[in-house]
């Protein structure tokens, strides 16, 4: 947004509590990877220029890759500034911060979509002596005392974690929710290629019959790995994380999980085919299909025969809550929240003049909330604002 702004001669601060990237710096796990290829990082002006466009950065390197932008576009940002208040003004808005207050007439929350881990309120019924952990304050296996663990939630950041935990000798029971199967590789190419080349991440937010439900899709169960690997429920299973259903409620030290499991991943299951036939379709239709290798389907997900409905939690000493995250706007004094506190906007264009928001899941296309979706948001939304600041 600032590139954007500033192409547009639009006068503006970054404000940031921490240091550039400081999401990528202070948030995450250890041995995360982006599961976007490299070449897929695009930002206004600015790529991917190594030798490995379809690597996966470590977290190391999408810090450097967001610093360096930061520089090269010389982004006015004012580091260590943490927002506090932001209310309507007479003329704009009034920012509260810790460093002092500014005057603006028009403000961007970029705070990102994923501030709080999203912790389901039976968190209150473990028994004593269990560890829980979000993905924030995970770093990796050797932080968690030996013994078994419970991962709950089973999109990409659950699937990880779980896959990570069981290498390192703790049995993992992964309780499994609404997911979205994907294979990391497709026809040869990676599944985010086809999906960009497709079109699909770019589907617009005013196309979809219903688009609050397309912005609670869960995250695609995929990784980033040197070797490309597929990290479905299929090889999780592989590994030995055995699978439960949705996880339903806790009580006398019992965790008790939903029957529907087989269910769930063969609506998974039937999801994922029915992307590889519009994938399918668009390879044939585009002159694709001579340059990749030909269609195939995957093995179902394998659910055993009688699922554990019930574990006695005496053999768990860590659960991960992977269940999601959510942002936070309790410095946010504007009248703009719904009664589940998401923030009321079309498109990013928030509903109280000049204020935008940027970064949420499906804010205009379907690539908003990746890296690669900031710039077309961004260009969209800038010109908006220019608008709005040309007319008072
Ligand atoms: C576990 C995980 C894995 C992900 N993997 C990928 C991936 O593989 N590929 C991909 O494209 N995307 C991935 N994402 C999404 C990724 O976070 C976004 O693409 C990208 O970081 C969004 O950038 P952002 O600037 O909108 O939000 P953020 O990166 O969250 O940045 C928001 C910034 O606002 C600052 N901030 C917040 N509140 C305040 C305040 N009150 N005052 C001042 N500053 C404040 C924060 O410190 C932070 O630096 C992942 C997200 C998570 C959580």
């Amino acid at each position: 947004m600032s590139r954007c702004l500033a192409e547009r001669a639009i006068d503006h601060v970054v404000l940031e509590r921490g240091a550039v990237a400081n999401s990528w710096r202070t948030e995450r796990w250890d041995s995360l990877r982006l599961l976007t290829p490299n070449w897929q990082s695009r930002l206004p002006g600015f790529g991917y220029d190594g030798d490995d466009p379809d690597g996966y950065r470590t977290v190391p390197e999408v810090i450097e890759f967001i610093d360096r932008y930061a520089r090269a576009i010389s982004a006015p940002v004012q580091t260590g500034t943490a927002v506090t208040s932001v209310r309507g003004a007479d003329d704009g808005y009034l920012v509260a911060t810790d460093q002092g207050d500014w005057s603006c007439r028009t403000v961007v929350l970029a705070t990102g979509a994923c501030n709080i881990p999203d912790v389901p309120a039976v968190v209150a019924s473990l028994p004593p002596g269990i560890v829980p952990l979000t993905p924030m304050q995970y770093r990796n296996p050797r932080q968690l005392p030996e013994g078994g663990v419970l991962v709950v939630g089973a999109s990409a950041t659950g699937t990880q974690i779980a896959a990570e935990i069981q290498r390192s000798g703790r049995p993992v029971i992964l309780a499994v929710g609404e997911h979205i199967r994907a294979p990391r590789l497709y026809r040869g190419r990676d599944i985010q290629w086809w999906m960009d080349a497709a079109g699909v991440l770019d589907e617009r937010y005013d196309a979809m019959d219903d688009i609050d439900r397309a912005r609670r899709v869960p995250s695609l169960q995929l990784t980033g790995s040197p070797e490309r690997a597929t990290l479905d429920l299929n090889a999780l299973t592989a590994m030995g994380v055995r699978l439960a259903g949705r996880l339903a409620g806790i009580s006398n030290g019992t965790a008790q999980f939903s029957g529907a499991l087989r269910n769930l991943c063969a609506l998974s299951d039937l999801k994922m085919n029915r992307l590889l036939d519009a994938i399918d379709a668009w390879a044939a239709a585009n002159g694709v299909d001579g340059t990749v290798e030909p269609p195939h389907r995957f093995a179902p997900t394998a659910v055993e025969d009688s699922p554990p409905l019930t574990l006695d939690l005496a053999r768990i000493r860590t659960v991960i809550w992977a269940t999601g995250f959510r942002p936070d706007y309790s410095w946010l004094h504007v009248p703009v929240l719904d009664r589940k506190g998401r923030i009321r906007h079309d498109g990013g264009v928030v509903a109280s003049p000049g204020l935008y928001v940027m970064g949420l899941q499906f804010l205009r296309r379907r690539k908003s909330a990746l890296i690669d979706g900031a710039g077309d948001d961004a260009r969209d939304l800038s010109g908006h604002l220019a608008t709005y600041l040309a007319g008072r």
